[in-house]
Order: structure tokens, then sequence, then C-alpha cells
């Protein structure tokens, strides 16, 4: 079967001033997929997902998602997204359940909101704690509550930009799992992370950035297979190092 494209990125590029952000970039990802980006700080992933995510405007180039272009349909492309992104805050003075249900009633009413919301609560996982005010949540919690907000919806492409970033192991691992599973609920997926064990464990493939350009483009053991190396860490250290 052939796969469907979810993301088409063209030719990215953004400037800010006299920076290149984004140097250029063209890859694709499939439906279904688990696509990784990876980079030193400042290669320009989370500047090309906020430009997915319609929050950032392009300088050149295109993307287009499921068919619609990010800068000329971008609330199509805003219904079919969720984007979490790398620093978040939640609305402090509402409980974990509170802002779920909050966020979930600007796209459904009364039952069909209290569902949303307990999709993210199971994903959040946060046991009583969810009834606690959000002021009171840890780094990690308020992160899941966050990953839960963004899976939530179901969205036709999760935009998580370092997934897993500030989560003990075992959250962290929960985590993952969740959004692998997501994938078969029929969302795609485009984390960023710095974590290499990571996107080896979840990553369908993996595109690796620098200084705003595309400089390697494979599944994890193509990229292993390619370098030699014993691990996703060992091929960033030799491809950027
Ligand atoms: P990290 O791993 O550190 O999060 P990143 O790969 O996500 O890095 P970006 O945040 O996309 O990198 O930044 C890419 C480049 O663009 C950097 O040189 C950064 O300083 C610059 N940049 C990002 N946002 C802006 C902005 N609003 N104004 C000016 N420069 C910016």
């Amino acid at each position: 079967m052939e796969s469907v494209s979810a993301v088409e990125v063209i030719d990215l590029v953004k400037t800010f001033g006299e920076v290149r952000a984004v140097d250029g970039l063209s890859f694709s990802v499939s439906e279904g997929e688990v696509f990784g980006l990876i980079g030193p700080n400042g290669a320009g992933k989370t500047t090309t997902m906020r430009m997915m995510s319609t929050l950032l405007q392009v300088t050149s180039g295109s993307i287009n998602i499921f068919g619609h272009d990010v800068m000329k349909e971008t609330d199509e492309v805003r219904r079919i997204i969720s984007y979490l992104p790398e620093e978040a805050g939640a609305y402090k003075n509402l409980t974990g359940r509170q802002y779920l249900e909050f966020i979930a009633r600007f796209f459904a009413k009364g039952e069909g909101a209290i569902e949303i919301a307990a999709r993210g609560m199971d994903v959040a996982r946060l046991g009583d704690r969810i009834d606690d005010r959000v002021e009171t949540y840890s780094k990690g919690m308020a992160r899941r509550l966050l990953v839960g907000r963004a899976l939530m919806f179901r969205p036709r492409l999760a935009i998580l930009d370092e997934l897993t970033s500030g989560l003990d192991v075992i959250s962290a691992q929960q985590i993952r799992r969740v959004v692998r599973d997501s994938t078969k609920a029929g969302t795609t997926v485009i984390v960023s992370s710095h974590n290499m064990l990571e996107v080896e464990l979840i990553c369908d493939r993996i595109a690796l950035v620098n200084a705003g350009k595309l400089v390697e483009l494979g599944t994890p053991s193509e990229l292993k297979y390619r370098y030699g190396a014993a691990n996703i860490e060992d091929v960033f250290v030799r491809v950027v190092g």
C-alpha cells in the first residue's frame, strides 16, 4: 500500500534579520509515522515546528499538511494539528481537570468536551493531583498535563517540541508509549528531542538538522548502518561533531 503524505516541507527558509534559522529545508512525513527532528542547540528545530504550527511566518518555501498550505489555509491546518511548545504555561489558577475541560470546550460542547478532557487526563496520568491547581505542579507534572492537552483531540498531526523535557524516566516512558499508541488512532507525529535513546525508541524516521539544513535522514537502523554506529547518539556526534 502506498503511504499518504502527511507533511511536505519544500525549500523552507526562515530568516530573523541576518540569521538564517532555517536554510532550505526539505523533507516529507508519511501518514502514521513518528518522525523525529534532532540537531544541536540553535539548529532550527523549534523554528521549523512553529512554522508548521502556523505560529510563525514562512520567509520562503512551503509547508503542506494533509494537502493544506500552512500560509494560505491557516484555519484548515489549525483544525487538524496540535502543537506542544518547548516552553508552555497552563492557566495556573485552574486545576488540571478544569484546564483540560476549559480547552476542550473550545472544540466541543457538554459531554463531548468531558470526553475529550477525559482522554487528556488518561494521557497526563496525574492521579488525584488532577484536582489540584496547576500552580502547585512540578515541572514534569505540568508537562504531562500539556502532553495530555496536545493529544486529547486526536489530531491528524501532533507537533511535539521536546516531548519529554523535564520528565522522570517512568513518566517519559509512559508518554512515549502514549505517543506511539496515538499513531494507531490515526495521528501522525513530529517530535523533537535531545534524548537520542528516545528518538531511537519511538521514531520511524529521523531528520538530523544542523545550521538550518538537513544533514541526514533515515530510519534509526539506516542511520546507524550508514555510520557504523552503535546508536543514534554516535551518529549525531559523527555528523555534527
Ligand atoms: P534548541 O535545541 O536550543 O531548542 P532549536 O534547534 O530549536 O534549538 P531554534 O530555536 O529554532 O533552534 O533557533 C534557530 C536559530 O534561530 C537560532 O540561531 C536562534 O537564535 C534563532 N532564533 C530563533 N527565534 C528567533 C527570534 N524570534 N529572533 C531572532 N532569532 C531567533
